[in-house]
């Protein structure tokens, strides 16, 4: 049994209440988890608010910066275990749990580096004055993320909190809270100090709920759905404190006719099947130009057809989806369009021998799909990808943009002129070209625009969300 991480100890539920943690690939529960509630959160922002009183607060941007530096290498030195806790708990292929333990550790090198690198300025102003902005930290922030991705998200939403100077509270999701609960446990022997980073573990409408309306918190980053984020963001509002939200996506893959397919059918591929499809950025909306769409979709088809699915052992293409409602949520949307009568362009493959109780789906290509289907508009959050022809450049802007979401977007072409025109023109909050960049990327701002959520996390920008200014105005004669 796994106890929650507060003010640098281990704490049980105050009423010894548990979760079980259950493996995707089997289906069978392995560990549990404490179940944290009101009082847990309240421990936690109060050692979140003793840390910032006590060493952690005192400490200058170059130590914090090492200390996270120090937090970077000391994961890297743990990076086969971490990978495996990771696999187990999310089911995903050991190389893909190897590669979020890569990025999470550039998250802590990435923000460590530039600790002390945030400076203030200096205002031209009235004259017997002297003007200094100066960057602060927020005080305590709070972090509630997803499951899809355990470990990179605590990189990307606490490393730069930390490096500002904040301390934090971090409620993981209850699938996947034992990447969290271990890197904190890393970070305190790395010498973060107590109480800058705790983790208080249990279910979203109880400890999720109570962080976000916690009168002592300073900031609420949420990464999760469109549904739990309007929540987090309405009890931030009532504090009122500053939330940044990082919500879902339906993002289109923009295919002309000119493409490089040679380049574009592997990526397009891998950015729906990556993680079982359970991924925020997934490329899930396959846009194809007319004139080429039967040559396009036939070639995705083929590379979607050699997909496998496995155990995190087996270490395919992609593992099993996250647990029960998942696996039913995937399974509803692949029903209810063959039931519409749309065509299946392509099936992965399940591969022999996987745990029958596992959570498998067979990632499927579906084509045409009418524009006004769930498929084409909806987060699936599973391996599901729809292609829709367009006409020409208007159309595809306008079908890039008929969704709710803003999150990515991709435009395959060799006209460097359309480039810039659909770039430009297309709502999401990264745009890549030839090219799509689904995980990784620590070095680039990253969120969304329209009901995608608002705010910026990774890159510099990630700073500038995590602190404040304070303008100073001496008056020297
Ligand atoms: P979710 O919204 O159900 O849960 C996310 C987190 O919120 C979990 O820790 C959960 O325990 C907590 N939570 C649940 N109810 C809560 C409440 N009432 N108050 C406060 N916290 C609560 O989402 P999920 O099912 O874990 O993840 C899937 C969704 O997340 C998808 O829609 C996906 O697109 C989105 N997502 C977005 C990004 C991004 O960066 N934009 C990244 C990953 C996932």
């Amino acid at each position: 049994m796994k106890k929650m991480f507060i003010g640098g100890r281990w704490m049980a539920a105050q009423d010894e209440r548990t979760i079980p943690v259950v493996a995707p690939e089997s289906g069978e529960t392995f560990d549990r988890i404490s179940r944290g509630g009101a009082h847990e959160v309240d421990l936690a922002v109060k050692a979140a608010r003793s840390a910032l009183a006590g060493p952690w607060g005192r400490m200058t941007a170059t130590e914090r910066g090492r200390v996270l530096m120090k937090i970077g290498q000391a994961v890297l030195d743990h990076a086969d275990e971490l990978a495996q806790i990771e696999a187990r708990d999310t089911g995903k292929p050991m190389t893909t749990a190897r590669n979020d333990i890569t990025v999470l550790a550039r998250y802590f090198e990435f923000y460590g580096s530039a600790a002390d690198k945030v400076h203030g300025e200096v205002i031209p102003f009235v004259g017997g004055h002297h003007v200094s902005l100066l960057r602060e930290p927020l005080g305590v922030t709070a972090h509630i993320i997803p499951w899809n991705y355990p470990a990179q998200m605590v990189g990307r939403t606490v490393a730069p909190a930390l490096a500002m100077g904040n301390a934090a509270v971090l409620k993981p999701a209850e699938d996947t809270s034992l990447s969290a609960l271990r890197i904190a446990e890393i970070a305190a022997a790395a010498g973060l100090p107590d109480g800058a980073l705790n983790v208080v573990t249990g279910l979203g409408e109880e400890v999720g709920a109570a962080l976000a309306a916690h009168p002592g918190i300073d900031f609420v980053s949420f990464t999760g759905s469109n549904e739990v984020g309007t929540l987090v963001q309405q009890a931030a509002a009532r504090r009122p404190v500053k939330c940044v939200l990082e919500l879902g996506g339906k993002s289109p893959q923009i295919v002309f006719a000119d493409a490089d397919l040679d380049r574009a059918v592997p990526i397009i591929v891998r950015a729906i099947v990556q993680n079982a499809g359970q991924t925020c950025t997934a490329g899930s909306r396959l846009l194809v130009q007319q004139e080429v769409y039967d040559q396009v979709v036939g070639r995705i088809a083929e590379a979607f057809a050699k997909v496998r699915v496995g155990t995190p052992e087996m270490d395919l293409d992609c593992g099993p989806v996250m647990n029960p409602a998942q696996l039913a949520r995937v399974k509803r949307y692949i029903d209810a369009a063959r039931n519409s009568g749309i065509p299946v362009l392509a099936e992965g493959r399940i591969a022999e021998g996987v745990p029958a109780a596992g959570f498998y789906v067979k990632p499927t290509l579906f084509g045409p799909v009418p524009r006004d289907n769930a498929l084409a508009r909806e987060e699936v959050f599973g391996p599901v990808l729809a292609a829709l022809p367009f006409t020409d450049e208007a159309d595809a802007i306008a079908l890039a943009n008929s969704t709710e979401y803003g999150l990515l977007a991709a435009v395959w072409t060799e006209n460097g002129a359309r480039q810039q025109r659909v770039a430009k023109a297309v709502q999401a909050g990264q745009v890549f070209v030839n090219c799509y960049g689904a995980g990784g990327g620590v070095e680039l701002p990253f969120g969304g625009t329209k009901r995608s959520g608002h705010g910026r996390e990774k890159g510099l920008l990630a700073l500038e969300e995590l602190s404040t200014t304070k303008t100073l105005v001496q008056y020297h004669g």
